[in-house]
């Protein structure tokens, strides 16, 4: 039996650079001593306090099927974090809840894109991108980023792309770079957006996680709302990545048929999960910080321990739980360094490579680790690339 060529070209059969995490994985189930710092799952857990409200419903009853759209109480809770973080006044019908940013990536494609439709997004990119856009039919496009501009996206870049395209996928703060988006990029790029009457998906999953420069969310930019689809996620900000839950902020006819969409897909998410999230949004002064500080406490770490070396420069992240080092001066490409780190000390970092053309060269350390563990592994790192230039002769 044939299978659909919508299903079998989600991904473009090649590893993308994650060899490196299936052999750590490998290792670490053989027994070696791997210290992962590969992919963004949180060492913290989910708060003890939301685990009780999510107990606390599913024993009281949630557990059922539940509002497709989710409950009128957590679309509110989403809608004034929103409001609040933003300054727009969003309201319960501009909300959906999804099973994750990951499916609301999907279904935001899915209501944008007709087969054969160009999805644009940007190089360096989360992992799932061009497969998100091709499970929908559409044809992604990739615009680079380049690490000598901050990984900042060129207004230049994303015109001489943006004919023809229908959507335009963005995500600030970034994974993998770290980059928050300055205003003046919002600004072209809401302007291209408009130009090119492009739907512009903006995937704020990090949004909690701002160590440098302002949060600009593109629903923000005058006469953005109508085209913006906004993606939200519970996982980062809350340390819930496994309780899958998520939102897409749009307006209310968008929001109608992604809610066609979900009765056709997920119907909707757990009573008790929404039960938890609205919980955890309704105590979010106290719990998101719990979260986010230590990520700047280990982003700063990581900048001492790397300053200054002569064989890996830092992009220094503005945002979300990742640093991204040029690792060039080692004379290995972010692939060969990632492995030969892994085979030399048993430390896994995702090679730039995973994540487009743009951030080759580089790796991205995930900052999933306690300080004393974390410190030490990215002491290893740094004397690892030193030896390597030392041995080519370099400065170190
Ligand atoms: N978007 C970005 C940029 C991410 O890094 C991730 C996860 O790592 C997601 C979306 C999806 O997250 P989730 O589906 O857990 O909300």
């Amino acid at each position: 039996m044939k299978l659909s060529r919508r299903i079998t070209q989600v991904t473009d059969g090649g590893s993308g650079g994650w060899d490196i995490y299936f052999k750590a994985r490998a290792m670490k189930q053989a027994g070696a001593p791997v210290i992962e710092l590969t992919v963004g799952d949180h060492d913290i857990p989910t708060h003890p306090d939301i685990l009780g409200a999510m107990d606390a419903s599913a024993r009281a009853g949630a557990t059922g099927y539940s509002a497709v759209p989710g409950s009128e109480r957590l679309r509110a809770a989403i809608a004034a974090r929103c409001t609040e973080m933003t300054g727009v006044e969003t309201r319960v019908q501009d909300v959906i809840v999804t099973a994750g940013g990951q499916a609301a990536l999907l279904a935001a494609h899915a209501a944008a894109l007709d087969p054969g439709d160009t999805g644009l997004f940007i190089d360096p990119y989360y992992a799932t991108y061009p497969g998100t856009i091709r499970a929908v039919a559409g044809v992604p496009k990739a615009i680079a980023a380049r690490p000598e501009g901050g990984f900042q996206p060129r207004a230049s870049a994303i015109d001489a792309a943006a004919a023809g395209a229908r959507s335009l996928l963005i995500n600030s703060p970034n994974n993998p770079t770290g980059a928050v988006y300055s205003r003046r990029t919002m600004h072209q790029i809401a302007e291209i957006a408009t130009a090119h009457d492009l739907w512009l998906i903006s995937d704020e999953v990090y949004d909690s996680q701002v160590w440098q420069g302002t949060h600009v969310s593109a629903r923000a930019l005058d006469g953005m709302a109508e085209r913006t689809l906004v993606i939200g996620s519970m996982s980062k900000a809350f340390a819930m990545t496994g309780s899958r839950i998520g939102w897409i902020i749009a307006a209310p006819e968008v929001i109608r048929w992604l809610t066609i969409l979900a009765t056709h897909t997920t119907y909707g998410v757990p009573g008790f999960v929404q039960d938890a999230a609205l919980y955890a949004l309704e105590n979010r002064t106290r719990l998101e910080p719990l979260v986010a500080a230590p990520y700047l406490r280990r982003r700063d770490l990581a900048m001492r321990v790397f300053s200054q070396s002569p064989a890996l420069h830092p992009a220094a992240p503005q945002g979300a739980m990742y640093v991204m080092l040029d690792v060039r001066p080692t004379g290995l490409d972010g692939i060969g360094f990632a492995d030969a780190l892994l085979e030399d000390t048993g430390i896994a970092v995702m090679p730039g490579e995973s994540f487009g053309a743009a951030a080759a060269g580089h790796i991205r350390i995930a900052l999933t680790q306690p300080e004393g563990r974390l410190e030490t592994a990215l002491r290893q790192i740094r004397a690892f690339a030193e030896a390597l230039l030392g041995r080519r002769g370099g400065a170190a």
